[in-house]
């Protein structure tokens, strides 16, 4: 019997009623539409890192998206539009565009899934997001029962989110991407890089440029590091990932927290910063501005350490990342559980900030 434990990279989680496996458009369409007339529940499945199921069966059909392709659809003076089919790997996507020369896509190396469900999330990092290089995707619209175009605009993307989580049911078949030609020599430079670490470990300022394949590269190291690549040796990297999502908070309430919480001004024009050290936390604007604040920090200030587990638990926060939840040893969905909700409520009690999680929770809630 299939199982989210066999599917999904925590390694957790029960059967399902039924298992579909579709492999390209029509597969994918004619299968969702058909659980849709039944009026049965459903979800669809890609690489299952963003996905936390329950020990018990869900009551349903799970839709497994195994379409795989790239084509390149035109070349323009100023962008190349890339079409790719839902199923196929993210990481393959992102390599395959830095061996082409293609730029919009490195930073985001390493990032486990497929192509169909990064926009779910709007997925993201080392600064760089999937919401910059969206063109368009086609979509089976669960409501109207038709597969229908949505452009970036329609998507509503912003920080690990977008109308598809939640808002607006059905399954994306495929995404075209615009990324920009940049080349492939040593002199042709990618995006300027705008993440601090991420500079630092190229050894350039922050604004700079620099091949694509060196920022991949770099992004693969520092990723390794924290357990954020796929790794079959690794039970740090049995995981979702982070699994809270960094909150925003207003700047008021920010005031709230020590002075030396990592603070991410959220602003149009404004990069993303810390606060150098002794800076002093500058006076109110007159605008209410929203702050990220850093998940893994108020998960480890509110006492919860790397590595740390709750008694008899198989689940463990990673020892490499405050902000991951892993499998150590033979974990059920239910040691998962609780251990994010002993984080929430840690975090909660300590700095009155209810943590979310970025995962899609099935047959759970928190
Ligand atoms: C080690 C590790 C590191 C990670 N690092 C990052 C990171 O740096 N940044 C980041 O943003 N995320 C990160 N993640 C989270 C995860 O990789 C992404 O969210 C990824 O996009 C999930 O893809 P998936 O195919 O595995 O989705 P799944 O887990 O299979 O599904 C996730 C959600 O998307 C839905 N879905 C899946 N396919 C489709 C589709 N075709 N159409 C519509 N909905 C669909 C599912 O129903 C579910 O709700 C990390 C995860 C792990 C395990």
């Amino acid at each position: 019997m299939t199982t989210f434990a066999e599917l999904t990279t925590l390694r957790v989680g029960g059967g399902a009623r039924r298992w579909v496996e579709a492999r390209n458009c029509d597969d994918i369409v004619s299968a969702a539409s058909a659980v849709r007339g039944t009026g049965e529940n459903w979800i669809a499945l890609g690489g299952g890192s963003n996905l936390l199921a329950a020990d018990s069966e869900f009551d349903g059909t799970v839709i497994r998206v195994l379409s795989e392709g790239i084509q390149i659809e035109s070349e323009g003076a100023d962008r190349t539009l890339v079409h790719v089919q839902a199923g196929h790997s993210w990481d393959d996507f992102v390599s395959w565009a830095v061996i082409n020369g293609l730029g919009g896509v490195e930073a985001m190396s390493g990032i486990p899934g497929t192509v169909g469900a990064a926009p779910v999330q709007n997925i993201g990092a080392y600064g760089q997001e999937l919401a910059e290089v969206v063109h368009s995707l086609t979509f089976w619209d669960e409501q109207r029962d038709d597969v229908v175009t949505l452009t970036n605009a329609d998507m509503d993307f912003s920080f690990r989110h977008s109308i598809l989580k939640g808002a607006r049911r059905g399954i994306v078949l495929d995404i075209t991407f615009a990324l920009t030609r940049v080349g492939t020599g040593p002199e042709a430079l990618g995006r300027p890089i705008m993440f601090e670490q991420l500079a630092s470990a190229l050894g350039v300022a922050v604004g700079a440029s620099e091949p694509l394949g060196a920022v991949r590269d770099r992004v693969l190291e520092l990723r390794c590091s924290k357990g954020m690549v796929l790794d079959a040796n690794d039970p740090d990297t049995f995981s979702v990932g982070s699994f809270f999502v960094n909150p925003i908070v207003s700047e008021r309430f920010s005031r709230t927290l020590p002075a030396d919480a990592p603070r991410f001004p959220v602003g149009e024009d404004e990069p993303p910063r810390y606060l150098a050290p002794g800076e002093d936390v500058p006076p109110l604007s007159t605008q209410p501005r929203a702050i990220k604040l850093s998940a893994a920090w108020l998960i480890e200030q509110a006492g919860v350490r790397k590595g740390f587990a709750l008694p008899g638990s198989g689940a463990a926060i990673s020892s490499k990342h405050a902000l991951a939840i892993t499998n150590r040893s033979a974990a059920t969905a239910d040691d998962v559980f609780q251990l994010a909700k002993y984080v929430q409520a840690m975090v909660q009690s300590s700095f009155g900030v209810l943590l979310l999680p970025e995962p899609t929770l099935v047959g759970l809630s928190l």
